[in-house]
């Protein structure tokens, strides 16, 4: 009999778990409380739990952590994380600490089928979704190392942005309960304007995430116009900026913020220019030939683009992303330009998961997928 994994389990799932055990739900309350607020993960340093039920729990479940097969650590106080989740693939988690919050970025699959042109996951291929137990691990992990490398008791992340590897809600069974856990205030008690969600566009799933757990929503756009969206981001074909904008108007009213955060990465010659900011403009304002409909309130986040080897694609020049920049800005668009941080790792971040996967001859897979497959095969280095 395989043994379930607790971190796999949102509150009510352990309360389930601990009736069919024949225990009360407060029970499951304790244990959640152990595992998530104090980072434990072995039954016998529990020490409210009853003895008998200490003694049971071993048989039938365990908390299951990830196996950590690579850190770095920047001067900037970034860590990044790599953890094995089987079968030769890996993914990452990242730690980015500012003096107001500390926020971990999570990953939702190893790999990812959408393909953004100028995503390396994406130039991956898609491997498999990841767990609840899975994506839990990341946060239970990295808050627990970090309380115990700071010497601190009290709570180190305090906010999620879902945005690491993978479109969390093409993963959406395995995502909502991961939520529910940070949510709740038996385990990490974030609030939802500080979890957020981000997705390239899968509008029906979309509009579950509101009913379901509205959290925080950014929208990897990246492209004001259908063709070169289509060309960016795939998935844009099946749900159309129409469809999409409409989406993000619908979102809003369950939203914690009272605004959309829209990610742009930056691309040389490619949508950058004073054009392309005109027509983002329009969409935004429902003015649009690709959505017409009310104004989505939103923030723009434009991101430098990560340059990864045969994406084809140059990151524009600052100066265009400053001008780029100031035309949302003088329209009465907040728009930040995302700083870049962990610049010393940073170069290495492909390569960190490229070495390690070399230890397991995936240098000698790749090399023989190239013989038959055309497609780039990078690793780990996501810009939206
Ligand atoms: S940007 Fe996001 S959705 Fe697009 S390929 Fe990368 S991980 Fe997937």
């Amino acid at each position: 009999m395989t043994t379930a994994n607790l971190l796999d389990f949102d509150l009510a799932g352990l309360a389930a778990f601990c009736e069919r055990l024949g225990e009360k739900r407060f029970r499951a309350v304790q244990l959640f409380r152990w595992i998530h607020q104090k980072g434990a993960s072995r039954f016998d340093d529990m020490t409210d739990l009853a003895r008998s039920l200490r003694e049971k729990l071993p048989a039938v479940c365990e908390i299951r952590p990830l196996k950590v097969m690579a850190q770095q650590a920047s001067t900037d106080g970034t860590i990044k994380w790599l953890f094995d989740v089987g079968d030769g693939n890996a993914v990452e988690a990242v730690f980015i600490p500012e003096d107001d919050r500390g926020t971990l970025c999570v990953s939702s699959q190893a790999g990812c089928a959408v393909g953004c042109r100028f995503c390396s996951t994406g130039h991956q291929g898609f491997s498999r979704n990841l767990s609840t137990g899975e994506i839990v691990a990341q946060l239970w992990f990295a808050e627990h190392f970090l309380r115990k490398h700071l010497k601190t008791s009290e709570r180190v992340i305090s906010n999620v942005v879902m945005m690491g590897m993978g479109e969390p809600l093409q993963n959406y069974s395995a995502l909502v309960p991961a939520l529910r856990v940070m949510l709740d205030d038996h385990g990490y008690g974030l609030s939802r304007r500080r979890v957020t969600v981000s997705t390239s566009g899968v509008v029906p799933m979309m509009d579950r995430l509101a009913q379901d757990v509205p959290v925080a929503l950014a929208v990897s756009l990246h492209a004001p116009n259908d063709a070169l969206r289509d060309n960016l981001v795939p998935l844009n074909r099946k749900y159309p900026l129409a469809e999409l904008m409409a989406a993000c108007g619908r979102y809003l009213p369950a939203a914690p913020r009272d605004f959309i955060t829209f990610e742009y990465c930056m691309l040389d010659g490619v949508n950058d220019q004073p054009e392309h900011a005109q027509q983002l403009l329009a969409l935004i304002r429902g003015h649009s030939p690709y959505y017409s409909g009310p104004a989505v309130p939103c923030k723009i986040n434009l991101i430098p683009f990560n340059p990864f080897p045969d994406s084809g694609l140059r990151c524009s020049a600052r100066p265009t992303v400053l001008a780029f920049a100031e035309t949302l800005n003088a329209a009465g668009i907040v728009t930040t330009v995302r700083k870049t941080r962990g610049d010393d790792i940073d170069a290495a971040c492909g390569q960190l998961a490229g070495d390690v996967l070399d230890r397991t001859n995936a240098a000698q897979r790749m090399a023989q997928r190239r013989t038959t497959d055309t497609r780039p095969v990078h690793v780990v280095r996501r810009n939206g």
